[in-house]
């Protein structure tokens, strides 16, 4: 029977059509008692299977030998739709998940139809083995609003018969049966954020530079699932051979990414700190004397600049501190700018100086937001290290602010003298090697006092870095609402 359909399609003309539209029927009958029976087998689903008829019988080819789509449980309630098809040429197993929104499921299966029968005109017919594809999803349904599915297709075709990998994620909303775009569901630099994290994990094997993985800008597809999400990448997009590569995030670290819209339920938690400032750590040699200085209250244009100009000759670094609402001036964002091109670090110092132990839980957070967008809004970049207005935490602060809270070791008073030979004078007595030192690039005398001190420092063996560089350089991993005054272990309160 087999072969004669096969010759029937071969020598197809006007003349057969009536025998394939009756041949059609008979598949569509067939189809239909694998379908029915499939059913039968499983008592449990028969009760939610009132649009089965919603299966793509009537599209299946006249030449497969067998067909059929069976809806079945595969676990955990999650329902699927199986196309299972063999001929002489190919072995086709798909599934894809059965969800609550048939429009979504017609999708789905399009998408499925058009994959499986691409591949299976593409069969070679003359060989021994049989080409086969194989394609399962992961999906899950987050805060009863996004359906994300994400497809693998594993594809051997003869004679090479070597197994191909592709994936292909969707996102959907549960509410509109729209597809969720990613650069909907996500916001930001996010694709920047995940190349990165890729990079720690496979740097190596993508030949060591990120500047080149972030102008390739590889396409990531995704998964959600109930701790977080996966970046699933294909690993042809950069040549390093077949298969995936997955990065896994908890939502705490990818959910700064995620549109505000989606920021409900599982998404609605604190942010940990996204590392956007990498710690500068080339030139830094970390056997040597290190110290950081932290500059407050800034930016501000003339000094701050200085500032940075002093760092520079140095190959120096600093964590600059700065107010949110600082930030709005050409020359307040000029004066940050070239802090981050001389590789220093932007921190948050909140919005408009508050104290932080006044405040309630939402206007603590908005504090800290409000600069974090600010910063963003004047740079393009987040920040992640606090320092609370005048050092003030609390239980509270800690259990709430987001961030590791960064105060300091040695005070300049600078900001009380005004003069720079007691600043030098403090800084003389009290620098150590972990030390991190206040200041406020707010004062002449202040950036006067840098100008001098850094030759003394340097000469006494220190090197003047950021605060992230010097906790990643002595091995401190910083934790939100950890406080931290020097990166000497037994002064991290
Ligand atoms: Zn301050």
């Amino acid at each position: 029977m087999d072969r004669k359909r096969v010759r029937y399609r071969v020598n197809r003309n006007k003349m057969l059509r009536a025998a394939l539209i009756a041949l059609c029927a008979v598949v569509i009958l067939t189809g239909s008692i694998i379908m029915i029976s499939g059913i039968l087998k499983d008592k449990k689903e028969t009760a939610e299977t009132p649009d089965v008829s919603a299966s793509p019988v009537s599209d299946i080819d006249e030449v497969k030998e067998s067909s059929s789509l069976i809806l079945s449980n595969i676990s955990q309630g999650v329902s699927s739709y199986s196309i299972i098809e063999t001929n002489e040429n190919c072995k086709i197993y798909a599934t894809y998940p059965k969800t609550l929104s048939i429009k979504i499921d017609k999708k789905l299966e399009k998408y499925v139809r058009r994959t499986v029968d691409h591949f299976a005109g593409d069969c070679d017919v003359e060989q021994e083995k049989r080409s086969e594809i194989k394609i399962t999803y992961e999906t899950f349904t987050a805060n009863d609003s996004v359906i994300s599915v994400l497809l693998t297709k594993r594809e051997s075709r003869t004679p090479l018969y070597q197994e191909l990998v592709d994936v292909k994620g969707f996102l959907f909303d549960a509410r509109t049966d729209e597809e969720i775009p990613y650069d909907e569901f996500f916001t930001g630099e996010y694709r920047k954020y995940i190349n990165n994290a890729l990079f720690d994990k496979i740097g190596d094997e993508l030949g060591g530079d990120l500047d080149e993985l972030n102008e390739m800008d590889p396409s990531p597809e995704f998964i959600l699932n109930n701790s977080g999400i996966d970046a699933v990448f294909d690993k042809r997009q950069f040549g390093i051979g077949e298969g995936t590569v997955r990065v896994t995030f908890t939502i705490p670290q990818i959910v700064t990414f995620i549109a505000d819209a989606y920021k409900t339920g599982i998404y609605d938690v604190d942010p940990e700190p996204i590392e956007d400032y990498m710690p500068v750590m080339e030139g830094i040699d970390s056997s040597k004397k290190l110290v950081a200085f932290s500059f407050d209250d800034g930016p501000n244009g003339d000094t701050t600049k200085r500032i940075v100009a002093a760092l520079k000759r140095y190959n120096a670094h600093a964590t600059f501190f700065v107010v949110g609402n600082r930030t709005k001036t050409e020359k307040q964002r000029d004066a940050m700018n070239a802090c981050i091109e001389a590789g220093c670090e932007i921190g948050n110092h909140t919005y408009a100086h508050t104290k932080l132990t006044a405040l309630s839980e939402s206007e603590l957070r908005k504090a800290i937001e409000d600069c974090n967008d600010a910063v963003e809004e004047a740079v393009g970049k987040r920040t992640s290290l606090l320092r609370p207005p005048g050092g003030s935490t609390n239980q509270f602060v800690r259990d709430n602010a987001g961030y590791p809270l960064i105060k300091w070791a040695v005070d300049t008073r600078d900001w009380e003298s005004r003069d720079k030979d007691q600043v030098l004078a403090h800084l003389k007595s009290e620098t150590f090697d972990g030390a991190i030192v206040l200041m406020h690039d707010l004062y002449e005398s202040t950036a006067d006092a840098v100008e001098e001190i850094l030759p003394w420092l340097y000469d006494q063996g220190y090197q003047v870095v950021s605060v992230s560089e010097l906790m990643a350089a002595r091995g401190v991993n910083m934790k939100k609402g950890e406080v931290y005054f020097s990166a000497k272990p037994d002064e991290v309160q």
